[in-house]
């Protein structure tokens, strides 16, 4: 099997990484404990760093970390800024009530919200985003390559997946198509972009200031801790669909690496906090991409093994 033929082998790794501590010596952490609702575990909001809320996600498996929204979603932050809120992706269209309710829950009103950092498409991140800009008229922040895909009608960066995946395509209009390199004002905050291709071309890392500390959004690029992966490192799953790239991921990663980030909040899994631990996730990360070039190791993720032998039948690959 060539080399070509292999980085097209649909790849997914999907590590998460070691146990970094959650809002760790940055003064007290809130926390509201709603009522269950019916069909609902109870629901924690934790103010995971002061001015940082944790609105919505999965637990994807770890014991101790909440379960806040519908199946699926990526985490969602609740971040005030100097001159308002603004929220970090928004998870699925059925998780807009529970979303909206753990924003109350966090002592806000949604209505207060003006403006959503989006670090990449994919749809278990911005399923909603087009339900919230209409309701709340938050103004969306992407990368100028998603919203390229977006104009076009192609949701190939959203991260379908047939049947594993049954999310709706629900482009939005992208107020804001980010540059790599800049900087711009969000609710009287400055936030620079870096764009970090590697899990999706349209991979944006977004840096602010914060309380005099440098918070990174992440989206996928280094996920947070999770109970199966706790040598850390873990990476976005990667998949030819939304074309991943070894190679890209690596670079940026590389380029990450000279940045001096303090907190980094991640699309799954929980929060990255004091420096050396960003740092040592975003190395352990590098390794980990640096041993699949060099290895050509193939994960597979996502299809059963009938399926991906039906898979690689198929598409010409030998056993
Ligand atoms: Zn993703």
């Amino acid at each position: 099997m060539s080399m070509n033929l292999r980085i097209k082998i649909i790849v997914a790794i999907t590590l998460l990484c070691a146990a970094a501590g959650c809002g760790v010596g940055h003064g007290p952490v809130k926390e509201h404990v709603p009522a269950a609702k019916s069909g609902d575990s109870q629901r924690v909001i934790k103010e995971v760093i002061p001015d940082v809320w944790r609105i919505g996600g999965t637990s994807w498996g770890s014991k101790d970390f909440a379960t806040l929204s519908a199946k699926g979603d990526s985490n969602v932050y609740l971040i005030q800024l100097k001159n308002g809120l603004i929220l970090v992706d928004c998870a699925t269209i059925k998780s807009m009530p529970i979303i909206e309710d753990n924003i109350r829950l966090a002592g806000f009103e949604p209505d207060q919200i003006s403006e959503m950092l989006l670090p990449h498409s994919h749809a278990d991140h911005t399923e909603a985003a087009r339900a919230w800009r209409k309701r709340y008229g938050l103004r969306t922040h992407l990368s100028e390559v998603g919203a390229i895909f977006m104009d076009r009608d192609d949701s190939s960066l959203l991260g379908f997946v047939g049947g594993d995946y049954p999310l709706k395509y629900a482009p939005f209009v992208v107020d804001h198509r980010v540059r790599d390199g800049e900087v711009f004002g969000v609710a009287g905050t400055e936030v620079a972009a870096t764009y970090v291709p590697g899990h999706t071309m349209d991979s944006t890392l977004f840096t602010l200031e914060l309380n005099g500390q440098i918070i990174g959004v992440s989206g996928d690029f280094v996920f947070g801790p999770a109970e199966w992966n706790k040598g850390g490192g873990g990476i976005g799953a990667m998949r030819t669909l939304w074309k991943a790239s070894l190679r890209d991921y690596r670079d940026s990663l590389k380029n990450v690496l000279q940045m001096e980030i303090d907190v980094l909040l991640p699309g799954h899994g929980r929060i990255i906090a004091g420096r050396e631990n960003v740092r040592k996730e975003l190395t352990t990360a590098l390794a980990t991409i640096e041993n699949l070039i060099a290895t050509e190791k193939i994960y597979i993720f996502g299809m059963h093994k009938p399926q991906l032998k039906r898979w690689m039948k198929a598409n010409g690959f030998d056993d």
